[in-house]
């Protein structure tokens, strides 16, 4: 069995990973696995042609999880796979060490870390903190939950000639923080908790822990960056150490400050304007605490202002998140298909002060109260579009306080929109729900939604 204490004093080559699941970043840790030179048994639990052609240069299994697995010194468990499994129940039973690809990946690098969480904004964030670094000329390497796997970026570290020593800029998901043991950032960053993932976690308190996770191993030199803003997280990190805030509402309580025109360091006799919020090309205040949590995370690591600044001035909304795809009759399309939660939604309404036509839908993650909606649909939303198997359920939720129409089909759904919207209004997807009733992913449903637009403007 590997010692999980001693980490560094591990013999490899006489080791046996075991990796539960499949997918990228299972892969990914096999790679990296077989380089250090352990043997490496991969476990998936779906049988499709594709997954068997993936997994075929190791040796695995598929369509199960047998007790084949229970043979390991290490079990990595990939993020999809909750460790309420019985397979993995197993394991802990018979005392085999459990860890993350992310706890693995960490173990074969010294390179600094910059790792950032949150209910939502990660990936919009995690992309200006990648783009600062580079301006900044540093060997930036993204990855985690957007993009490449971290083990993937460990072993192009391990194996290529790097001249400078990189840093990794990670976004991490509550399920990629389960079983970290000695995962350390040189900056943490949480940017909010709201309910997400409640088909997986027993309560929010038991989401927010997982998240908290990272920064739970912060050295004496490292950061933690968090949104004051954010009530949960104001109450549970205020008095820890090694922590620094940021916040759109509470100027005294940020180092990079907002006003109404402009985001600025020093006071405000005196500011060092940072930029003029008309310079930017995110929308909404949502997007301000993102542009503050990679402004703060990035300050802390030492990144230079011009860097922060250059990106911030020349960064383009990341598809799929409040992106403006045209206009059709004088009627704005947004395309926000990643909001998948009440919150991510409710950011992206806000962003709006009237007059939208709002698509809802999809599939429900599991005990959502979409009323929570009613405050910021009030008064920007003038019709709800709903449609999937949440559609339903959404439209007896909120049709007695605004008017709300069901369509099951999500083409019918989006030319409903259209129809119900005038010269001057904003359709907009930013559905609450995940895609999976009708599509692949939600890449999948934006880009339908992006040509029903396109079909749209043709007969327009
Ligand atoms: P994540 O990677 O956490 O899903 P994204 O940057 O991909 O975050 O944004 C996902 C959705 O969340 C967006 O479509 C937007 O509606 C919403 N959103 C983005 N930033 C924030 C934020 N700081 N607070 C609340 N919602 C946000």
């Amino acid at each position: 069995m590997i010692d999980l204490m001693h980490i560094d004093q591990q013999n490899w080559k006489a080791a046996t990973i075991g990796i539960l699941g499949g997918g990228k970043s299972g892969i990914a840790a096999a790679h990296l696995a077989t380089h250090i030179g352990a043997e490496v048994f991969i476990s998936e639990n779906q049988n499709t042609p594709e997954i068997k052609e993936q997994l075929s240069e190791f040796s695995h299994e598929t369509g199960k999880h047998s007790d084949t697995i229970l043979n390991s010194d290490l079990i990595i468990l990939s993020p999809g796979i909750s460790d309420q499994i019985l397979i993995v129940q197993k394991a802990v039973d018979k005392g085999i060490p459990l860890v993350s690809e992310i706890e693995f990946a960490s173990w074969f690098t010294t390179s600094p870390i910059l790792a950032l969480t949150g209910s939502n904004g990660k990936t919009t964030t995690v992309n200006l903190l990648h783009d600062m670094c580079l301006s900044d000329g540093r060997n930036s390497l993204l990855g985690g939950n957007v993009g490449i796997p971290f083990s993937e970026n460990v072993l192009w570290e391990l194996t290529s000639m790097v001249e400078s020593q990189p840093v990794h800029v990670l976004e991490l998901s509550s399920f990629q923080l389960e079983h970290i043991i000695h995962f350390s950032p040189a900056v943490a960053a949480v940017l909010n908790i709201s309910e997400d993932h409640m088909d997986r976690y027993e309560s929010i308190t038991a989401y927010a822990e997982e998240k908290l996770k990272i920064g739970q191993n912060i050295k004496d030199n490292g950061w933690i960056v968090f949104n004051a803003d954010d009530t949960y997280l104001n109450t549970v990190l205020d008095d820890k150490d090694r922590t620094i805030k940021f916040s759109v509402a509470n100027p005294e309580k940020s180092i990079f400050k907002l006003n109404a025109s402009k985001v600025y360091t020093g006071d405000t006799d005196n500011p060092d304007i940072l930029f003029h919020l008309d310079e930017s090309r995110l929308k909404g205040m949502h997007n301000l605490q993102n542009i503050l949590a990679a402004s703060t995370m990035a300050d802390a690591f030492g990144i230079s202002r011009n860097a922060i600044r250059n990106t911030i001035t020349h960064f383009t909304p990341i598809a799929h998140r409040l992106e403006w795809i045209g206009t059709v009759n004088q009627v704005d399309f947004y395309n926000d298909s990643k909001a998948t939660n009440v919150a991510a939604a409710k950011a992206a309404i806000e962003s709006f002060d009237s007059n939208v036509v709002l698509i809802l839908g999809g599939k429900d993650k599991g005990k959502t109260d979409f009323t929570t909606l009613y405050n910021s649909i009030h008064p920007r939303v003038k019709s709800i579009i709903c449609y999937g198997n949440a559609g339903e359920f959404i439209q007896s939720q909120l049709s007695s306080s605004i008017h709300c129409e069901y369509s099951n089909d999500f083409q019918k759904a989006v030319i409903l929109a259209f129809r119900r919207a005038i010269s001057g209004d904003v359709v907009l997807l930013s559905p609450a729900c995940a895609s999976f009733d009708q599509f692949d992913n939600y890449e999948d449903r934006g880009d339908t939604f992006k040509r029903i637009f396109s079909q749209l403007e043709l007969e327009a």
